[in-house]
Order: structure tokens, then C-alpha cells, then sequence
């Protein structure tokens, strides 16, 4: 099993390679050569099975000779023994064949816990085999720093550095990232916004003295593991929900594609996924795009659901490669393109090949808190902002007849401000969170400079 990059001149790795490495050398993503298959009684035998037995079998093709079957499976056992729920990612029916996937039960309450725990695991793992040590460092917009903190805050052989946008993530996000004491974890406030953060840590790993001399890893979802842990939420839902004898559909609220891409995997993999809804809220560049034909930035506008306040949607790269026929060349232009000219056109064909797996909506900040409000009224579930935004869309979106699971990707009470404007209530934080708000923060100012956060990285890993 190798992985190939979206652009085509980065050199094949396997997936030990691939998940220590994140973004490959020539600027673009790492995907599997093939898709390994799931045959229907593969599938079928996925539904008298647990998560951590589900989960073992729909990764294990993917990770070839990187850890035995027994290592491997002690990982997914440890990934996962945190998490608040027996069935680690609950269904709860909300309409007549309409079920949101609870995915926030894990130590910081979304669904990013899925993909870091088990990262931080497998990193764990190969870096000791390797006696080697790496530099994490990622970009946030709230809920992937405070998951990779947890994941690898107190492991022996890594530095961590979150950059999030200063001012822009909800409080109990700044805090469940700003309070953990390990010493190997530094949470960085960079002047400006998630797409800030995201550009400074690419131009991170392009720069290759810098790349090798810290030993720079990738923990965002370039990181093709990362996709991988999050495929298997997929499989067990839909087989508690009858498949493979009957089609299952998806919502999912998305900004920078990293959810979705690992629907289409499963459904790749042989998943019978009927529809595969896209949901983003104001910023709506994926909608539009798959609307117009035409990826176009614009501005950022700040909302209830931060974790999707997005104009670069760096996953849709991985969708683009299939849509161009894996032309890693054509996928480099229109990167380029996007660079230079702030977006591109996509051949007709292209556009073709995405609409047949995706559709999408977008939903209003109105819209948004009166879905909060209507499902609490109707259901007594409080959503987060970006469930309730996927829960609008399929709504809208969703055949009656064939079930629609709507993935639920974050705890309500992690935003608590958007749910008291929606309904005049302001969830608890779960025990384990509980005295968050009397913890003490540290915090490290940066400005949108890359010469400034290569210093503080290297000053830090240096102590
Ligand atoms: C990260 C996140 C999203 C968006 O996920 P992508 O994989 O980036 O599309 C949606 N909701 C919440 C709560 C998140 O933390």
C-alpha cells in the first residue's frame, strides 16, 4: 500500500511515512495509490462488531506493514478507552429516519478526538521504534489544537504548537488550549484568521531547512491518518442502520473537507452512501463552488460555528485529484492558480465527477439559531452551531425514504453563547471539564510573521 501526492512529484511513502510526514514535499496532500474494498459481507459482519473491532478492520488495509495486527489493534483500544460513551460515536433519531451521529464524547468534545487520539498513539508508537522526535505543529479554527493538546500533550517524543486565530474561537475552546499544563505543548495566538494560520504553517513545511531541521510533522487533516480514523464512523453507522442492504446518506458540516473526503472513502471502499451533503454556513465557498463551477475566495466572515470559518478548504485538493482523473499535474495549476489569482475554474467534466458524489447548502446565522432553537423544541437535543447547520441542510436536502445521519461535530457546550442566543439556556460542561473556567491560561502572542514563529519554535524546542 503506498500514498501518492495530489500533485504528482512528491515521492510514494508508505503510510508510516505519510502519517509522520502530513503535507508532501511538493505542496500537496497524501491520498492511497488504490482504495482497498469492502466486499458486501466485509460489511455485513461489521454490525456484531464494536467500534474498536470496526474500527481495526476498515483501517487495517490501509496501514500495510506499519504496525502488527496486535499493536495495532492496543492503539485503537488506548485511542478510545477516554471517550464518555460505550458506543464511542451514538445515534440518536431525531425525525422519522433523520439520526444525528453524536461524535463529540471524547476528551474535547468534538469530533477531531476520533482522528488525534489515534494519531497520537500511532505517533507514540513509531517514534519510540524510530528513537526519533518531532515537531507538531498545527493550525486551528477552536477544536483541532485542544484535541492534538490532549492527544499529545506529556508524549515523550514531541513538541506541540497550535496556531490559532487570536480573538476568533469561543472561550472554552481558548481554554481547553490555553490551561493544559504539559511542557511539551504551546498554544499560540497568531494576529489573524484561521486561513492565517493555515497559509504560515504550509509556508512552514515548504520551507525545507526549517522542515527538516525541527522535524516537522503535520497533525491537521492533510494528514491522510487523520482522514483514515474518521472513515470508520462512517461504516458503524451505517450498519446500525441496516446497510449494506439498504443506502444510507450523509450530512456534514464542513469547512475544510477533511469530514466528508472520509465519507467518500467509505463509500469508495464500497459503502453504499446514497448522497454525500455538503453543509457550510456563511462561508460558503464549497457550496458555491459546487454550485458555479468556480473556487473563488472571499472574505472570512466570523459566525456561531468557527470550526467552519473557512475560504481554503484544504481537503477539496484530494477531491480535485480524483475529479481530474488523478492528473497531479492539472490539481498543481489550479493550486497555483488559487495562489496567484485567488481561485480557478473547474473543467466541466471535473465539476460533472463532483456532483455525482456531492451535493451541498448553506445555512444562514439566522438560520442557524433557529434550528437550534426548533430542535430543542422538538426534540429536546440541543445542538452545537455546525451540527445545527448540517441538521438544516438535510432537512432541506434529505429523501424521506432513505435514512439520513447528519454528523454531529461538537458539544453544545462548547459554544454556549450561540446556544443562549438560540434558546436562552446554557449547557453544562461535561464532569471532565467542569472547573475548566477556574484553571490558569498561558498564552503566546504571535503576529501574522512566519520569520517571528519559526524563532519561538525553535527558541522553545531548544529549552
Ligand atoms: C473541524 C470542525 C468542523 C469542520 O470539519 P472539517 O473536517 O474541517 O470539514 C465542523 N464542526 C466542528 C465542531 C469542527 O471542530
Amino acid at each position: 500500500m503506498h500514498y501518492i501526492s495530489t500533485r504528482g512529484s512528491a515521492p510514494y511513502l508508505r503510510f508510516e511515512e505519510a502519517m509522520l510526514t502530513g503535507l508532501a514535499r511538493d505542496g500537496g496532500l497524501y491520498v492511497p495509490q488504490d482504495v482497498p474494498q469492502m466486499t458486501m459481507s466485509d460489511i455485513k459482519a461489521l454490525s456484531s462488531l464494536n467500534y474498536e473491532e470496526i474500527a481495526f478492520r476498515v483501517m487495517r488495509p490501509f496501514i500495510g506493514d506499519t504496525f502488527g495486527d496486535e499493536v495495532f489493534f492496543d492503539i485503537i483500544t488506548a485511542a478510545y478507552k477516554s471517550f464518555d460513551h460505550a458506543s464511542r460515536a451514538p445515534l440518536v433519531e431525531l425525525e422519522n429516519n433523520h439520526f444525528l451521529l453524536e461524535l463529540f464524547h471524547g476528551p474535547t468534545l468534538a469530533f477531531k478526538d476520533f482522528a488525534m487520539q489515534l494519531i497520537g498513539q500511532m505517533f507514540q508508537v513509531a517514534l519510540k521504534r524510530r528513537g526519533e522526535r518531532v515537531t507538531i505543529v498545527s493550525a486551528t479554527s477552536g477544536d483541532t489544537g485542544s484535541a492534538a493538546i490532549e492527544a499529545f500533550g506529556g508524549l515523550e517524543a514531541v513538541d506541540v504548537f497550535i496556531l490559532y486565530p487570536h480573538g476568533r474561537v469561543s472561550e472554552v475552546q481558548r481554554r481547553q488550549m490555553t490551561t493544559p499544563a504539559h511542557k511539551n505543548v504551546h498554544a499560540l495566538a497568531l494576529h489573524g484568521h484561521f486561513d492565517d494560520c493555515q497559509a504560515r504553517l504550509k509556508d512552514m513545511f515548504n520551507d525545507f531547512e526549517f522542515r527538516d531541521g525541527v522535524h516537522l510533522a503535520g497533525v491537521n487533516s492533510i494528514n491522510w491518518a487523520r482522514i483514515l480514523a474518521q472513515v470508520v464512523y462512517y461504516f458503524s453507522s451505517a450498519v446500525s442502520l441496516g446497510a449494506p442492504d439498504r443506502s444510507i446518506s450523509f450530512t456534514v458540516p464542513t469547512g475544510n473537507f477533511g469530514d466528508i473526503f472520509a465519507g467518500y472513502i467509505a463509500k469508495r471502499m464500497g459503502l453504499p452512501i446514497e448522497d454525500l451533503v455538503i453543509a457550510t454556513n456563511q462561508n460558503d465557498i464549497l457550496h458555491r463552488s459546487l454550485s458555479s463551477g468556480e473556487y473563488r475566495m472571499n472574505k472570512v466572515l466570523p459566525s456561531y460555528s468557527p470550526s467552519m470559518d473557512i475560504q481554503i478548504s484544504s481537503n477539496f485538493e484530494r477531491a480535485l485529484f480524483d475529479a481530474y482523473d488523478r492528473d497531479g499535474e492539472a490539481v498543481a495549476q489550479l493550486m497555483e492558480a488559487l495562489k496567484t489569482n485567488g481561485g480557478f475554474s473547474m473543467s466541466q467534466d471535473s465539476l460533472d465527477k463532483l456532483r455525482e458524489h456531492f451535493s451541498s447548502g448553506a445555512v444562514s446565522e439566522a438560520g442557524t439559531l433557529a434550528c437550534i432553537r426548533e430542535t430543542k423544541q422538538k426534540t429536546n437535543e440541543i445542538l452545537c452551531p455546525h451540527s445545527a447547520i448540517g441538521v438544516h441542510v438535510a432537512e432541506n436536502m434529505r429523501n424521506k425514504n432513505v435514512p439520513m445521519i447528519t454528523l454531529g461535530t461538537a458539544h453544545p457546550a462548547k459554544f454556549p453563547d450561540a446556544i443562549e442566543k438560540a434558546c436562552d439556556l446554557r449547557p453544562a460542561l461535561p464532569e471532565r471539564l467542569s472547573d475548566l473556567f477556574e484553571r490558569e491560561e498561558r498564552i503566546s502572542r504571535v503576529s501574522n510573521d512566519l520569520q517571528e514563529i519559526k524563532s519561538l519554535v525553535k527558541d522553545r524546542i531548544a529549552l
